[in-house]
């Protein structure tokens, strides 16, 4: 049988980091030491108060949501106790944890 010649582009590639492989979803440690789930939100449909500045994040900023890996109640708890934070924030927080 007679196969087609495989072009350069046809390659299966790696994905660039496993971030995107995931959906967008990163480990980090965050505020206290503890591990949390972070994902980049690139517009946000509401407002949402960051809880490190207690400011708005208004609604239609990249912003971060960011839940804790390890939640007493559970995985669905920690996800549905996710908080948004200012980009800028998240990244102070996970400097000074
Ligand atoms: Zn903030």
């Amino acid at each position: 049988m007679r196969r087609s010649r495989k072009r350069p582009w046809s390659e299966p590639h790696v994905p660039l980091d496993a971030e995107k492989a995931r959906g967008g979803v990163r480990s980090a440690r965050g505020p206290g030491g503890h591990d949390f789930q972070v994902r980049s939100i690139p517009n946000g449909v509401k407002d949402y108060v960051c809880p490190w500045c207690n400011r708005t994040i208004p609604a239609g900023t990249a912003h971060i949501v960011a839940w804790a890996t390890e939640n007493l109640f559970g995985a669905d708890a920690a996800i549905a106790d996710r908080r948004h934070w200012h980009t800028g924030c998240w990244a102070a927080a996970e400097r000074t944890g």
